[in-house]
């Protein structure tokens, strides 16, 4: 399993609500709830009215009842088809919600950006300011739920055009959806880490933001410049390989068959993109662009594949 504790704030990052049980919360292991909580990223919210029976095999969920009694204490209890009454403990019943806010903060100040976060559709869009990029002067925005219903109004509150950088949460939007440069939208858990605070990977952003500035000929120190387009082309390389075996694992899933996964190997990767072996792997080990990072993990993994969005 994963490490990382922000693992489970981008898993409810494309649900609509962002909450947690008790029951999730506890299973997360370690200090994780506690960095998350002091954070800020993790709060304790409000109570819920029905829980997941846990006194027998059977999984239902009940409506709570609750008693007063007359020293004065509440307690709260469910109807159990099988064990009768059963005993809910007060902490079962709270909701942990996720606030996105100081994930934006630190994307903020990461990016020099000094105004405030400013919400412009309520939990959706967030207009974070100016920011200078690879020396040009971006507004800076984050989205949410690029891919939900309702998805059409979110493009419309969002800028278009070769000057924004959007950073998006949960699934990005289909290709061509937003009038927005492709490398100029990054997934914001990519440029993301949680050590005793939030780090933002600004490095990460300004060299993916660089593709941009690359498009016309212009000469750029020829090593590095060499490298980026190396990573461009294997992260585009890399999502074409999930899409496609995304395709096979559901076909798969659906006629519950099994698809067995290939092993991608550097040389296959480096046959693939018409690039040195040697190019390839300074590419992936020199890098450090965690976009391209992730794409690797997912390509390896059954189950990121099936989570694979974009
Ligand atoms: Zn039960």
């Amino acid at each position: 399993m994963s490490r990382d504790p922000f693992d489970l704030i981008w898993r409810v990052a494309d649900s609509p609500q962002p909450t947690f049980s008790r029951d999730d919360v506890v299973a997360l292991h370690g200090d994780k709830v506690e960095r998350l909580t002091k954070l800020g990223v993790l709060r304790e919210g409000k109570t819920v009215r029905h829980v997941p029976c846990d006194a027998c095999a059977d999984s239902h969920t009940e409506a709570v009842a609750t008693i007063k009694y007359p020293d004065g204490n509440t307690r709260f209890f469910i109807n159990c088809p099988g064990q009768g009454r059963v005993e809910v403990e007060r902490h079962r019943l709270i909701r942990w919600s996720v606030d996105f806010e100081p994930i934006l903060s630190a994307l903020a100040s990461a990016l020099s950006v000094r105004v405030a976060p400013t919400e412009v559709v309520p939990t959706r869009v967030w207009n974070l300011g100016r920011a200078s990029l690879v020396g040009k002067s971006r507004t800076v925005w984050v989205a949410r739920g690029l891919t939900w219903p309702d998805a059409d109004q979110i493009a419309g509150a969002l800028p278009k055009g070769r000057s924004p950088v959007l950073f998006y949460l949960g699934q990005a939007a289909n290709d061509g959806f937003l009038d927005i440069p492709r490398e100029a939208i990054i997934e914001l858990r990519t440029v993301v880490r949680c050590d005793d605070e939030l780090v933002i990977d600004r490095d990460a952003v300004e060299s993916q933001l660089a593709e941009i500035a690359d498009a016309p000929v212009k000469k750029r120190s020829s090593k590095r410049a060499q490298r980026d387009a190396t990573v461009g082309k294997l992260k585009r390389e890399l999502h074409q390989r999930i899409i496609s075996f995304k395709s096979a694992v559901r076909h798969a899933d659906d006629g519950d068959s099994t698809f067995t996964l290939p092993h991608l190997t550097q040389k296959e990767l480096a046959e693939a993109i018409e690039a040195n072996e040697s190019t390839v792997s300074r590419a992936i080990n020199e890098s450090g662009d965690r976009e391209l990072a992730i794409l690797l993990q997912t390509v390896a993994d059954e189950d990121l594949i099936r989570r694979y969005g974009r």
